[in-house]
C-alpha cells in the first residue's frame, strides 16, 4: 500500500537551530555530540555517534487532535533536508520501532513492536485494521519519530 512518512516540518527544526528554544514551550534546546543513533526527526537518518552535533528539545507533533503528548527529540544541529517522499525512510531501516495505530480524537487503538516483519507490512496491517493515522516511536527509548499517513 502507499503511504507517506511525515517528519518534523522543515520550518520547526530551522527554528530550532536559529533559536535554540523548544517550539511552544520555550525551553532551551540543548546542544550535544551524538551518543546515540537517534534518529534525526528532520531527516529521518540515523546519527553518527561521536561526530555529529544534534540538538535535544521539546516537541508535539500536530497530527490528529489535542491528545498528542509532548516529549523529547533530537534533530541535527546542522541544517538538513526535512524526510519527504512515498515509503518508508531507508535511514529508519534497523531501528527498533514501535507502531502506534491513531483513530479519532487522538486514541491509541493498537500498538505493534514486532520485529520479525518489515514496517511496510507492519504499517499496511494497522491501516487496515481501521487506524486514520500512525506514530512512529523508538521501541526502546520510547520517543516520538515520526507520523504516517495513508
Ligand atoms: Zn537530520
Amino acid at each position: 500500500m502507499r503511504f507517506q512518512v511525515h517528519s518534523i516540518p522543515q520550518a520547526i527544526a530551522d527554528e530550532v537551530r536559529r533559536t535554540r528554544v523548544s517550539p511552544g514551550y520555550g525551553h532551551p534546546a540543548h546542544l550535544e555530540l551524538a551518543r546515540g543513533t537517534g534518529p534525526c526527526r528532520c531527516c529521518l537518518r540515523q546519527f553518527i555517534p561521536g561526530q555529529e552535533q544534534r540538538l535535544l528539545f521539546t516537541y508535539r507533533p500536530t497530527a490528529g487532535q489535542s491528545l498528542n503528548a509532548p516529549g523529547p527529540v533530537f534533530i541535527h544541529a546542522e541544517h538538513c533536508e526535512a524526510w519527504s517522499g512515498e515509503g518508508f525512510p531507508p535511514g529508519l531501516r534497523g531501528l527498533p520501532l514501535a507502531i502506534e495505530a491513531r483513530a479519532a480524537g487522538s486514541r491509541v487503538t493498537a500498538l505493534t513492536t514486532d520485529h520479525e516483519h518489515a514496517p511496510e507490512t507492519r504499517i499496511a496491517a494497522l491501516f487496515e485494521s481501521g487506524a486514520e493515522w500512525l506514530h512512529l516511536r523508538h521501541a526502546e527509548a520510547g520517543c516520538f519519530i515520526a507520523v504516517v499517513v495513508a
